[in-house]
């Protein structure tokens, strides 16, 4: 703490209160060549200062006898405030009496007037001030035994004190983790790994002496750093990687670093490390990058996506999921048909408000929450084609999106069979919308899955077709009913010819793989029309509808009826 303290050029404060003026002027210049000093008349003055807090008062010289508010009050005062009862006090007095009655109530020593030997004030101090200090951190246990780094209680503690005189200084919080550490230790032994931690420690302990920073080992392999802003770490933590590659020769172990750079000092120092630490962790398993920088937004987004996290469960259970209804339009007849409907979730957040899925879909997919979601909405759909089918007396099939992870339960065909059966369903009613990047991961497994599904009676439609890589060739092996292709073809499809080509080309496709094709996104009537001329079968797309409600969509409903009765019954 000195060495920081003094390398740093930064001081203590003391608070000098005498009503004399030159009593003030003797502890003045006997202290200031060491400290800071602030002055007070008399208690009332002290105490407004004290509770100012603009300084961190490290001693209280208080003399007793004053007007206004004397130092018995002052110290009575001390004595009952949370915040400010652990600054010492020296008393400054003439009378033995007092001196007693003084540390009774809890000054820490006393010093006689008149001033007579300047040394001996200065020495008592000092004394006084590092005891207090020394206190409140010795409480815990100082050190990590093997690294010789702070322990955690005492490094949070220490970095509390430096702030203290230091809350101008720009500070980084720096967490620093190894990657795969439980490695070392299965491969070579606990010996080696303790090694590297030691070794990391040794490093850690070198660089406070280059950049003035304090490091802590806060638990196995897990290092923090409170360190003066620099503006590049390239190459501060070089001899560290190099250290461990020359220890283990393995070329996964590896340091990742997490640095939170000027951290902000109006909130506590714990939390600047838990930011340090989520942008150390969002780097986890990324070969790519070892040092990462926390931004507030990168920040606000994983609180954010936090937050849904930890709500899904109870949005489930609340129903504050709702599924929407977007109709699919059959458009080579004489006026468009109903043909189906895509069900589509929103989430009803009671405090965030309305949630668009592409803000949590992919949050859920990556983490495997989505497959829960996805039993919601089959299950909802399910229901909605019975009930329609019940008010209305006709079938309108609804597609449903089938995740990645989906694909790969093993009692996938059961649970869809299961919702058919309890809403007196055929497979043909639910269409499943499986998206063709999930192809390309484990085509042949894929394959096996969605087989097994026709082979029930379900109809696969490729969601987002020309979207990811599937090559011609494995969509000629791959069993589809349906190509969905990618809003982007129909958004860019009148901007030239290359373009309108593009779509030509997918529906050619679809025509000669013998499978139907959707284009969805459709905004504009001359997309329809280009579209239609194409030969294109389905469409979908704010040209007909936004998703609505169940309760919106109705009126589709019936006027496919009307025309149907127009029709005499036949489509
Ligand atoms: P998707 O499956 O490709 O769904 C089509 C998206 O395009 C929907 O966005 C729909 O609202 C939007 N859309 C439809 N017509 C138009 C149009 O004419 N113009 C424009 N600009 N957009 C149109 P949404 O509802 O925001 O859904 C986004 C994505 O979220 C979906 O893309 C799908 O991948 C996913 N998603 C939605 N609901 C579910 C679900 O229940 N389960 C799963 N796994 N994914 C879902
Ligand atoms: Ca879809
Ligand atoms: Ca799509």
């Amino acid at each position: 703490m000195e060495t920081y303290r003094k390398t740093n050029g930064l001081r203590q404060r003391i608070l000098v209160v005498d009503d004399e003026f030159i009593n003030r002027e003797i502890l003045g210049n006997i202290l200031s060549r060491d400290y800071e000093i602030t002055y007070a008349e008399n208690g009332k003055e002290a105490w407004e200062q004290l509770q100012d807090r603009k300084y961190h008062i490290s001693l209280i010289l208080l003399d007793l006898l004053m007007p206004e508010m004397d130092g018995f009050q002052v110290l009575e005062r001390l004595k009952d405030n949370e915040t400010l009862k652990n600054i010492p006090v020296i008393v400054m007095t003439s009378e033995d009496s007092a001196e007693v009655q003084s540390i009774r109530m809890g000054a820490a020593d006393f010093i006689t007037k008149p001033y007579d030997m300047p040394e001996v004030i200065l020495a008592r101090c000092q004394r006084i001030i590092e005891l207090y200090e020394d206190k409140s951190i010795i409480r815990s246990a100082e050190k990590d035994e093997l690294t010789g780094l702070y322990s955690r209680e005492f490094f949070y503690e220490y970095i509390r004190q430096l702030e203290t005189y230091n809350d101008r200084r720009p500070i980084d919080a720096i967490v620093l983790n190894i990657d795969h550490f439980h490695m070392i230790n299965e491969m070579y032994g606990r010996t080696v790994g303790d090694e590297v931690l030691r070794r990391t420690g040794a490093i850690l302990l070198g660089l406070a002496d280059r950049y003035s920073c304090i490091g802590c080992r806060i638990d196995a392999d897990t290092f923090y750093l409170y360190m003066d802003h620099q503006d590049s770490y390239e190459g501060v933590f070089t001899p560290l990687q190099e250290e461990l590659d020359r220890l283990t020769q393995l070329p996964r172990i590896r340091f990742r670093i997490g640095v939170y750079p000027e951290v902000d000092k109006s909130i506590p120092v714990e939390q600047w490390f838990d930011h340090a630490k989520m942008t150390c962790d969002r780097i986890r398993g990324d070969y790519t990058r070892q040092l990462y920088y926390y931004s507030k937004e990168q920040n606000e987004a994983d609180l954010y996506h936090e937050r849904l996290i930890n709500d899904i469960e109870e949005a489930i259970r609340n129903r504050d999921f709702l599924v929407f209804f977007q109709p699919k339009y059959a458009i080579q007849g004489i006026e468009p048909r109903l043909r189906s409907a895509e069900a589509l979730v929103r989430w009803k957040h009671p405090e965030l408000g309305m949630i668009s899925p592409g803000d949590f879909i992919p949050l859920f997919e990556s983490n495997g929450l989505i497959q829960k979601l996805d039993h919601y909405v089959w299950k909802e759909a399910a229901h909605q084609i019975r009930e329609w089918k019940s008010d209305f007396g006709i079938e309108v099939p609804i597609s449903v999106n089938v995740s990645r992870i989906d694909i790969y339960d093993p009692e996938l065909k059961e649970k869809l069979l299961h919702l058919l059966e309890e809403n007196g369903l055929a497979p043909e009613d639910l269409l499943l919308e499986i998206t063709e990047s999930a192809y390309s991961d484990d085509a042949q497994g894929l394959i096996e899955v969605v087989n097994d599904l026709r082979d029930s009676g379900f109809r696969i439609e490729m969601d987002d077709f020309g979207s990811g890589y599937s090559s011609l060739n494995m969509i000629t092996t791959i069993p589809i009913d349906v190509l969905k292709m990618d809003m982007k073809f129909i958004r860019d499809m009148n901007k030239g010819e290359k373009n309108r080509k593009m779509v030509e080309m997918v529906v050619e496709i679809a025509k000669f793989l013998d499978v139907g094709v959707v284009a969805e996104g459709v905004e504009e009537e001359n997309q329809l029309v280009t579209l239609k001329d194409m030969g294109c079968d389905v469409i979908q797309g704010y040209y007909f509808s936004k998703p609505v409600p169940a309760k919106e969509f109705e009126p589709f409903i019936r006027e496919e009826i009307e025309k149907r009765e127009r029709e005499g019954g036949t489509c």
